[in-house]
């Protein structure tokens, strides 16, 4: 086993590092604020190639593995999980689901646009009435002659509001259940196709989330993406590698927390020493730091199974588990370190505390991911 990153990789993480205090941090608190979609960062972050590190050149990728995406999602959202969190959806569920189920003509036409960042893209599974149990999809896609007709409407699509292009699934044949769903590629101006309302949302709020509405939608046989009926099984495969992104995000906000905490220790004096001199904060700080480590080592073992092509349904399970409850965790003991002034915004960890709840919860929540490492211990 080997523990050191690589020189490239530390000096990528120094290159987001840099990239977010320059470009992010002055503007984390107006986004926040106003729920500003940081677009024009976004598209430098495309320009330069964190759009789409995890993809071969061939498709104007970085041709990177997955522990250099888990280094820029976490060096981003250490600064702003809400930028961590645009990026993750765009790489590892949307412009993912086009590299490992799209034809060679959809990875030209599409994977391309979204690893330049010149398109974004967002990845809508979740519905209304399905959410953690996602083969209850209801949107539908009928054959009319050689089109689709698809009909229906996702809820809670990061992106959706800012996307060129869609990855949705819809149900093309009830009766055959889990294998009856499909995915299709929408563009945005595809007649039916809308965003619908944008939520207003307790954190990650220069995110856009929010529905996405189809009417009576038109698609040519060219925008079935995968095979017929296999969109919900490839999705499950997606979401594994999406978990391996959601831990590296909580493990950003949660460093982010951290590294406020600890420097506010050291400077905040109460009784005539500073409050980092009290065995009860040192405690926390302690526990804070291992359970970073903790949530680091399972999330790149993760990784790097991704990049070594196995499948790691329980491993990122565990990652995600792990690292998004440790976090919450993390982000709580440093708004308490902060005392009152955790509670007020001029301090990062009121933000973090928020933000960072969303890691329990999106890309399945954390009753979710015990059922599916259940589901492998049991199989075992
Ligand atoms: C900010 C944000 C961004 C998101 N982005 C996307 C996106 O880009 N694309 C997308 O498709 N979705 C996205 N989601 C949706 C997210 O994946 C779902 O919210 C999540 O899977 C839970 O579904 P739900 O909200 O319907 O909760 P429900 O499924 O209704 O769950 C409610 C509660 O019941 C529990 N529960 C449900 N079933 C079980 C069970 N069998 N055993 C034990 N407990 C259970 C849950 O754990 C939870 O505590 C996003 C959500 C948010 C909030």
């Amino acid at each position: 086993m080997d523990f050191d990153y690589t020189p490239e990789q530390i000096q990528l993480r120094r290159e987001v590092r840099e990239f977010a205090a320059a470009e992010i941090a002055p503007h984390v608190l107006e986004w926040d604020e106003n729920q500003t979609f940081p677009l024009a960062v976004i598209k430098k972050l495309g320009q330069l190639g964190y759009m789409g590190a995890i993809f071969p050149e061939e498709y104007g990728g970085a041709g990177l593995g997955y522990i250099e995406y888990a280094i820029i999602i976490e060096e981003l959202s250490r600064v702003d999980g809400s930028v961590g969190i645009i990026v993750a959806a765009h790489t590892s569920l949307c412009s993912n689901h086009i590299a490992k189920a799209g034809s060679e003509e959809q990875k030209r036409k599409y994977l391309t646009k979204l690893t330049s960042g010149e398109w974004i893209g967002c990845w809508s599974l979740t519905e209304p009435e399905a959410g953690s149990d996602a083969a209850g999809t209801r949107s539908t896609a009928m054959r009319d002659g050689e089109d689709w007709i698809v009909n229906g409407s996702k809820t809670f699509t990061t992106n959706a509001h800012y996307a060129d292009v869609c990855v949705a699934m819809a149900v093309t044949d009830r009766a055959a259940a889990r294998h009856g769903i499909s995915a299709f590629l929408f563009e945005k101006d595809t007649p039916g196709f809308h965003a619908g309302k944008k939520e207003n949302k307790l954190g990650l709020r220069a995110s856009a989330t929010g529905e996405v509405v189809f009417s009576n939608c038109r698609l040519p046989p060219s925008q079935l993406l995968g095979k017929q009926g296999e969109g919900f099984i490839d999705s499950l495969r997606i979401l594994d590698g999406g978990r391996v992104s959601i831990a590296a995000l909580a493990i950003g906000m949660a460093q982010g927390a951290y590294d406020a905490a600890l420097g506010y220790a050291k400077v905040r004096r109460q009784f005539g020493r500073p409050i980092s001199e009290f065995q009860a904060i040192q405690h926390k700080l302690v526990d804070m730091a291992m359970k970073l480590d903790a949530s680091r080592l399972l999330t790149y073992r993760a990784a790097k199974m991704m990049d070594a092509g196995k499948r790691v349904t329980r491993e990122s399970a565990m990652a995600k588990l792990f690292a998004s409850e440790a976090a919450v965790e993390i982000a709580n003991e440093a708004v308490q370190i902060h005392g009152g002034y955790g509670f007020i915004k001029d301090y990062p960890v009121e933000k973090f505390y928020r933000d960072v709840k969303l890691c329990t919860i999106g890309e399945g929540t954390s009753e979710i991911q015990r059922l599916v490492i259940a589901r492998q211990l049991l199989k075992d």
